[in-house]
């Protein structure tokens, strides 16, 4: 790329990492991606999503066979306390999101350049995508209530406004996560899928010197739904990638009280959908005989987070042997599941999507200490290695191979779950 070209791209990619945004009010991030794509290609189309979201199609590519969307994410994270975090509102762009951005600009930047982009046999669509993180829940609950938005992230709700009804494959990327000798790409990482539980036990409040046998105790039901859990855990299947947190969120405590309420909240993960059905009623159970066994009442509420991402092993075996042939000065990564969690799972579950991992930072993802190191491979060669991949996957792709499922088949997958769908 170009001097001045890359150095436009990173004044950008540092003004959004300066001044980062939480979910759903990544304004300035998306007038900054605004004002560079109309800059650079006055005639493009584009349609507004989900508050800040922004979809382009590039003129004159609407009648190709198949359909990509390079997908970048605009939002930050909340760490209060981050060096370059914002102050006011705790946001901070410790998972590299603002890069994704700065990639897809430099990738665009590329692709425009002569209309190179009418070479390729397939569409490439540029979706800048908000709210990825799961935070700021308070919030998005407000946007909610108001209908402004239905679900927390990003993806889904594009899904759900008809923005991803046409591609047939999806293409985004992100940072790695830990520090790598050499330029280092990564293929098929795949992410755990999530739900997240609230167990409300009620018991009955007695004087606990006078007369306790006269209260029903919720935080013994509590301390027994953790040992049970605890038990339990010797049930769960290894190769299912398990994770459960509970954390106690709310208790009425006096020290001279038996306790009558308890909200314990916890998450669960697993790479695996169907699994996460069966945990969640495993769960499910372990509280019900928890309160049973006390007398008292339990409530169970279920949110859906996102969904298992599986990476679509088809497309990222031609994506490899692309790398391994062509860029063999890459390090080049694969299978190494992890049980963080995206909505990108959500937009996996419609057709085949790759998220292509990249170098280039350090210390620890959504840490205090995480930061970007190499912005040269970051904005300049990592993009121009996406362009060349690009123009390697043009003729190669068979659309047999690829899948194709519906938004409503996306809402039956959900309510499987047992979660509570707030969909108009
Ligand atoms: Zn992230």
């Amino acid at each position: 790329m170009k001097k001045s070209d890359l150095e436009e791209i990173k004044k950008i990619t540092l003004d959004i990492f300066n001044h980062p945004e939480l979910g759903y009010e990544e304004w300035k991030t998306r007038g900054l991606v605004l004002d560079y794509m109309k800059k650079y290609c006055p005639d493009i189309n584009y349609q507004e999503f989900a508050r800040t979201g922004l979809k382009f199609s590039l003129p004159g590519s609407q009648d190709k066979a198949l359909k990509m969307c390079f997908v970048a994410e605009l939002d930050a994270l909340y760490l209060p306390g981050y060096a370059h975090g914002d102050p006011e509102t705790g946001a901070a762009h410790v998972c590299g999101h603002y890069t994704q951005t700065g990639i897809a600009l430099a990738l665009f930047k590329r692709l425009i350049q002569d209309q190179v982009y009418k070479k390729l046999d397939y569409a490439i669509d540029f979706v800048f995508v908000p709210a990825e993180e799961y935070v700021d829940l308070d919030h998005r609950k407000d946007l909610r209530d108001r209908g402004e938005i239905f679900y927390f992230g990003g993806k889904p709700e594009g899904m759900r406004l008809g923005i991803f009804d046409d591609y047939d494959f999806g293409i985004c990327t992100h940072t790695m996560g830990g520090s790598y000798p050499k330029d280092s790409v990564e293929f098929l990482c795949d992410l755990a899928g999530f739900l997240y539980k609230y167990y409300h036990f009620e018991g009955q409040a007695a004087h606990c010197g006078f007369a306790p046998w006269d209260g029903i105790n919720a935080l013994s039901m509590a301390t027994s739904f953790q040992t049970n859990l605890g038990l339990a855990r010797q049930q769960f299947n290894e190769s299912k990638m398990v994770r459960v947190n509970p954390v106690i969120l709310e208790a009425s405590q006096g020290i001279n009280t038996i306790p009558d309420s308890i909200t314990l909240g916890t998450d669960i993960r697993s790479n695996d959908l169907d699994y996460l059905t069966l945990l969640s009623k495993q769960l499910d159970r372990l509280a019900q005989g928890s309160a049973y066994a006390f007398g008292g009442k339990l409530t169970i509420e279920t949110e859906t987070g996102y969904l298992p991402f599986v990476q679509d092993k088809y497309l990222s075996q031609l994506c490899l042997d692309f790398t391994r042939d062509q860029y063999s000065q890459f390090d080049c990564y694969t299978n190494r599941p992890v049980a963080a969690s995206g909505d990108i799972g959500d937009l996996s579950y419609l057709f085949p999507c790759l998220q292509i991992g990249y170098s280039g930072f350090c210390g620890r993802p959504h840490g205090l200490d995480f930061n970007h190191v190499d912005l040269d491979f970051v904005l300049d060669r990592f993009p121009s290695y996406l362009f060349d991949l690009f123009f390697h996957l043009s003729g190669k792709i068979d659309p047999k191979k690829l899948y194709r499922r519906s938004y409503q088949d996306y809402k039956s997958a959900l309510s499987e779950l047992g979660g509570t769908i707030h969909e108009d």
